[in-house]
């Protein structure tokens, strides 16, 4: 589907039944699921990963992901995104139908062996095995495989993650195969000033088409922040969690991911277009609170959206500031 930017400056893609969910213990009906990205479709979100298919009996949180799947690809003009940690999770993706699947790699070989339970080069195994598959697909059910760079400001395990080892990781993925790579702060440990350098050093080494999303964590408080700094130099997708549900259970005291809601508050005030209508999304959460309370939090769903304010996505534009600082280069 690569007309998904298609009217929009920036695409919001909702991890919540996937990210979010996973470190969640109360297991969600597959209905509310259902339910939930319904909504979220119905709000205008045009991207959301919907599972993960890891083996049922160590996320049973996920087991339905196939059948969520499957649902989602009936929503018209919805990217069913979708995690695969090996090849046997990419047949199962495929045979559902995702459009777009994404294998995490942590930079971390450390998280890596916790978290995948391999080292990096079976991690390369099985992208190799991915892509041949997807190149034995026709043209037509061949998703978009994207390799995630997870760990890459930090871990929790080995601490600092040089930058030089992200990019020549990012390299060889591309060079596996991969259509992209993704950043991802698993563990909330970015700062604005290294997601510029970040984001720059690997442009730099693979060109820019080949890393267009960030998926950002709000541990310390910063994501929104580490948003703006990759919105400013040019990143157009951004992961978020709607209530910023989630966190990774490997990665001890790593919390949700930024909040849908306040991301896209935060994008429409400043006059750019997502697609989605901030007042729907903040009814969203009822479906999720109905089925695992007291998860959620967020910022604007408390205080409401400003008095007078008129969103981009219906005409206005946010305050009406003029100039967006969107991608300067
Ligand atoms: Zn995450």
């Amino acid at each position: 589907m690569t007309d998904i930017m298609q009217g929009i400056d920036v695409l919001v893609s909702e991890v919540g039944p996937r990210d979010g969910l996973q470190s969640i213990k109360s297991i969600m009906p597959t209905q509310a699921k259902k339910d939930w990205i319904k909504a979220l479709h119905e709000a205008g979100i045009r991207e959301v990963e919907v599972g993960s298919f890891v083996p049922p009996k160590l996320l049973p949180q996920l087991a339905d992901t196939a059948e969520i799947v499957q649902y989602a690809r009936t929503l018209p003009g919805l990217q069913v995104a979708a995690l695969v940690p090996n090849l046997r999770g990419a047949e199962n993706a495929i045979a559902s139908g995702a459009h777009k699947i994404t294998i995490p790699l942590s930079v971390s070989e450390t998280h890596s062996l916790k978290n995948l339970r391999k080292t990096h080069a079976q991690v390369y195994d099985e992208v190799k095995g991915i892509v041949a598959l997807i190149k034995s697909q026709p043209a037509d059910k061949r998703p978009h495989f994207e390799g995630s760079l997870s760990t890459a400001f930090g871990c929790t395990l080995e601490g600092a993650v040089p930058e030089s080892t992200v990019v020549k990781i990012g390299e060889h993925l591309l060079a596996l195969g991969c259509d992209e790579v993704g950043l991802a702060d698993t563990t909330g440990y970015a700062n604005p000033a290294q997601v510029r350098s970040m984001i720059k050093a690997i442009w730099a080494a693979v060109g820019k088409d080949k890393l267009t999303g960030i998926h950002i964590h709000n541990t310390r408080g910063l994501g929104l922040a580490n948003a703006l700094a990759a919105l400013d130099i040019g990143i157009t997708t951004f992961d978020s969690s709607l209530g910023g549900l989630g966190g990774c259970p490997f990665a001890p005291g790593a919390s949700g991911n930024i909040v849908t809601e306040d991301l896209v508050f935060m994008l429409d005030s400043m006059g750019l277009k997502t697609g989605i209508d901030l007042e729907k999304l903040l009814k969203v959460r009822d479906i999720v609170k109905a089925a695992v309370p007291d998860e959620m939090y967020g910022f604007t769903p408390e205080a409401g959206v400003p008095k007078g304010y008129v969103q981009t996505s219906k005409g206005g534009n946010g305050w009406g500031l003029g100039e967006t600082t969107l991608a300067a280069e």
